[in-house]
């Protein structure tokens, strides 16, 4: 049945790999002494970035540690094993953890340049339909590598996605059931109970099955997949597109309720052409099995005719900011 089918996206790596032994886990094993930690570059929902040094620049991410049974130590390990298996150019380099509680934090290298989220949202950079494709093939390529590796990113969003020198660098994957799951509850609660709390443009994100399991007491099962990140994905082509989220300025309420019913972002008033809405219109696909997977995104991106392409009509190159500069 359906249930069995998402089982399969959310398989546990430790089925397809098997566990490492502790041994190899200490070279991972960061002494907190040994990192120096400089400004806060930034506070999540879950941890504080700094910016550090640990033979060179580095960011670590220092959980908020509530409670001493709130993240189970075994989970962070787990997460923080899968998160040393991934070597790829579009996603950040994981160095290493420091796993002695209270003490959790994640170091990783320090991306420079600025996220989607910010170029997008904040500086209003215009990026042409050309530009989009990049970095949307970037992007697929990163997460294509992470899947093939049984990883499901769970929070891919534009805040996660940083923009180097035009080059895509994806980071926070698979470290959401330690950071955010343990504190679950909470969150849900506040998307249920009234708008404080609730990061703005997170819900665009869910897929209907996920905005469905929006429950108070199922948030630690929310059924994410391979399928949800496409669906994700979805939702950061449309931001690189339109320049604004979907379901702009609609209460997190209304967003829940017509997404888990199947209701989509209109895209009536979006100038772009046929392929690059269907691109869109697949991943955003209300039943999970009919979103594409990201090696066929790639291959679709590649295959967009370069010269509608060159001249979009939305964003004249001449009038556009570089969106790298
Ligand atoms: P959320 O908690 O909802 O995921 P967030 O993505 O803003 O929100 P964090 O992931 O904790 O929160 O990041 C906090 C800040 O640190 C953000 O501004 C982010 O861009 C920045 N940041 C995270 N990782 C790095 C990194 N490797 N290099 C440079 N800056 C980073």
């Amino acid at each position: 049945g359906r249930g069995d089918s998402l089982d399969l996206h959310n398989k546990h790596p430790d089925e397809r790999w098997p566990r490492q032994n502790s041994l190899s886990m200490k070279e991972w094993d960061i002494p907190y002494d040994e990192l120096k930690l400089f400004e806060v570059i930034g506070t999540g929902r879950f941890g504080t970035v700094y910016r550090g040094s640990w033979h060179g620049a580095v960011a670590v991410k220092v959980l908020h540690v509530l409670s001493d049974d709130c993240v189970p130590l075994d989970t962070f390990k787990h997460e923080v094993a899968t998160f040393r298996k991934t070597r790829h150019e579009n996603l950040v380099l994981f160095m290493g953890a420091c796993m002695k509680p209270p003490r959790l934090a994640i170091v990783t290298s320090l991306c420079k340049g600025m996220t989607l989220y910010t170029h997008i949202h904040l500086r209003k950079d215009k990026f042409t339909a050309n530009k989009s494709v990049i970095v949307a093939q970037q992007i697929s390529q990163g997460m294509g590598y992470l899947h093939a590796r049984g990883i499901i990113h769970k929070d891919l969003k534009t805040k996660n996605i940083f923009l180097e020198n035009g080059k895509v660098v994806i980071t926070d994957f698979g470290l959401f059931s330690v950071t955010k799951l343990c504190f679950g509850n909470k969150l849900v609660q506040s998307v249920r109970g009234d708008s404080l709390g609730i990061p703005a443009g997170w819900l665009c994100y869910l897929a209907p099955e996920l905005c469905r399991a929006l429950t108070p007491h199922a948030s630690l099962h929310l059924p994410f997949s391979k399928a949800t990140d496409v669906y994700a994905f979805g939702t950061v082509w449309y931001e690189l597109l339109c320049g604004e989220y979907p379901f702009k300025s609609q209460p997190p309420e209304a967003v829940i309720w017509q997404v888990g019913k199947g209701v989509k972002q209109s895209l009536a008033n979006m100038q772009a052409s046929r392929d690059i809405k269907d691109i869109l219109m697949l991943c955003w696909s209300y039943r999970w099995g009919e979103r594409p997977d990201f090696p066929h995104l790639l291959s679709t991106l590649q295959k967009l005719p370069r010269k509608r392409l060159a001249r979009s009509p939305s964003h004249p190159v001449h009038l556009s900011r570089s969106a790298d500069s």
